[in-house]
C-alpha cells in the first residue's frame, strides 16, 4: 500500500452524498470484484487509495479553511459503513488519517495545521497514528520509547508495533516520552529517513484485515529532521490526553467497520435461506433460519442507533462522547462476531471454503474487537469510572 498525488477534488465529490454514492460504485464495481484476491494476497492496491483520495474520503474532516470539505462524523458513517461491506481495510486505511487531521484541529499550532492539512485535505499526505508498543497496548505507563531535542528536529529511541501506514504513508503522529521527565508528548514524525539504518520498519503478517500495512518501527538514535512535539511548547507532557481524546474518532470508524461486517453477514444469510435447498423447501421456509436472521437484523438496528448517537455526540462536542463512542465500538464489535458465526452456521460448510466471503469475515471481524482499545480494556476503564464516582458520594 503506498500513496499516490490523486487528481483535485473535484464538485462531483464535494457533498457528502456524492462522496457516498462514489463510495458504493468504487465497492460495487471493483471491491466485490476482486477483494477475494487482494485478502488472499495481502494487497490493497494504490489505485484504490488513489481513487479514495480522488473522491476526498481520507481529507474529508479537513475544514474548508484549509482547503478540506468540512464534513462530520455523522456524515462520514455511511461511507465507512459502505467501503466496509466491500472491505473493512478499506474502512481502516483512511482512519488514522482523520485521526491525525483531529489532532491538529484539536491541538496544533497554527503553523502545523497550515503545514499538513491542504495537503492532508487535498489527498496528497495519509498520516499513521502510533501509540502501541511490543510491551504496551492500553497501559501507557508501560510505554518506552523516547524522544530528546535536536538542531531542527528530534533523537528518537525505541520499538512502535501495529503501525496502519508505517511503511509508505508520509507523516505520522506519534506518543513517546520526553527525555528529561516532560511525560509523554505527541510527536509529529514526517516520514523521511524511514527505512534506514536508524530507523527499520518490518510489516507483519495478519490473520485478517489484510491489505493495510501493519508495521513495526524500530529507532536506534534516529535524527527526525523537522519532527516537534505536537502543539508546541505548550504541549509538552500532553500527548498521551490529545491522542486518547481523538481516539473517540478512531471508535466509531472501527464501529463502522463492524457495521459493514454485519450488513454482509446478514446477506450471506438471506443467501443461505432463499437459496439452500431444505426438505421440500428452502432454508427458510424453517422457523430456526427465521428467528436467526431476524435476531440479526434487531440486533443490526440497534447498533446502527448507538453508532448514529456516538457520531453526533463528537460531532456536537457532548460530555458524554467518549462513553458513547466505547459502546459503540464494543457493542458493534461484538455483534459483528456474532453474526458472522450465525450466518456461518446456517452457511455450514459454505463458510468453510477458502475464498467464501464467511471465511474472511470470520477473519477480519475480530480485528474490530482489538482496534482502538481491546474491548475488556475499555469496558475496564468505563466500569472503573463508574464505580470510583459512586464510591465518592
Ligand atoms: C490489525 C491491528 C491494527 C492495529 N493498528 C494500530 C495502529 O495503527 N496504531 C496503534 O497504535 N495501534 C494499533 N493496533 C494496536 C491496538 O490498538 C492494540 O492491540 C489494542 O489497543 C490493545 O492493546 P494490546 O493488544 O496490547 O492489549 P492490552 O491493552 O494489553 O489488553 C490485553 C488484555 O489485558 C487486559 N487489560 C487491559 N487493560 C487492563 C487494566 N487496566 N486492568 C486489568 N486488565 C487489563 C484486558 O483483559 C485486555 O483484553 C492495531 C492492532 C491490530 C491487531
Amino acid at each position: 500500500m503506498s500513496t499516490s498525488t490523486p487528481r483535485p477534488l473535484t464538485d462531483a465529490t464535494h457533498t457528502a452524498g456524492a462522496m457516498l454514492e462514489a463510495c458504493r460504485t468504487l465497492v460495487h464495481d471493483d471491491v466485490f470484484v476482486h477483494v477475494r484476491d487482494w485478502d488472499r494476497e495481502d494487497i490493497l492496491p494504490d489505485a484504490v487509495l488513489a481513487r479514495l483520495a480522488e473522491i476526498g474520503v481520507p481529507g474529508a474532516l479537513v475544514p474548508p479553511r484549509y482547503g478540506g470539505r468540512g464534513l462530520t462524523v455523522s456524515e462520514l458513517v455511511e461511507v465507512w459503513r459502505v467501503l466496509a461491506q466491500g472491505w473493512i481495510s478499506l474502512t481502516g486505511a483512511v482512519n488514522t488519517t482523520y485521526l491525525g487531521t483531529a489532532l491538529l484541529l484539536r491541538y496544533g499550532t497554527e503553523a502545523q495545521r497550515e503545514q499538513w492539512l491542504p495537503r492532508i485535505a487535498a489527498g496528497e499526505v495519509w498520516a499513521s497514528f502510533s501509540i502501541t508498543e511490543p510491551g504496551a497496548g492500553s497501559d501507557l505507563r508501560r510505554l518506552e520509547t523516547s524522544v530528546r531535542p535536536t538542531a531542527g528536529g528530534l533523537v528518537v529511541n525505541g520499538q512502535k508495533r501495529w503501525i496502519a501506514g508505517g511503511l509508505s504513508f508520509p507523516l505520522a503522529f506519534m506518543l513517546a516520552q520526553e527525555e528529561g521527565g516532560a511525560g509523554l508528548s505527541c510527536v509529529v514524525l514526517p516520514a523521511d529517513g524511514r527505512g534506514g539504518e536508524t530507523w527499520s520498519v518490518e510489516l507483519l503478517d495478519k490473520l485478517g484485515y489484510r491489505g493495510v500495512e501493519s508495521a513495526a518501527w524500530r529507532f536506534a538514535d534516529h535524527h527526525a529532521d523537522g519532527a516537534e512535539i505536537l502543539g508546541g511548547d505548550d504541549s509538552h507532557g500532553q500527548g498521551a490526553r490529545q491522542m486518547i481524546d481523538v481516539l473517540e474518532i478512531g471508535r466509531v470508524n472501527v464501529a463502522c467497520r463492524a457495521l459493514g461486517i454485519i450488513d454482509r453477514a446478514i446477506e450471506c444469510a438471506l443467501v443461505e435461506a432463499s437459496q439452500r435447498d431444505i426438505g421440500r423447501g428452502v432454508l427458510g421456509d424453517y422457523s430456526h433460519a427465521q428467528l436467526r436472521v431476524g435476531e440479526m437484523r434487531c440486533r443490526q438496528r440497534v447498533v446502527e442507533a448507538v453508532v448514529g448517537r456516538a457520531a453526533a455526540s463528537i460531532d456536537n462536542h457532548e460530555p458524554e462522547s467518549a462513553e458513547l463512542s466505547t459502546a459503540a465500538k464494543v457493542a458493534a464489535s461484538e455483534t459483528a462476531v456474532w453474526a458472522v458465526e450465525c450466518a456461518s452456521r446456517l452457511a455450514a460448510s459454505r463458510s468453510y471454503n477458502e475464498g467464501s466471503e464467511l471465511a474472511r469475515l470470520r477473519r477480519d471481524a475480530p480485528q474490530t474487537q482489538i482496534g482502538e482499545g481491546a474491548n475488556d480494556a475499555l469496558l475496564l476503564a468505563v466500569g472503573k469510572g463508574l464505580i470510583r464516582g459512586r464510591s465518592r458520594t
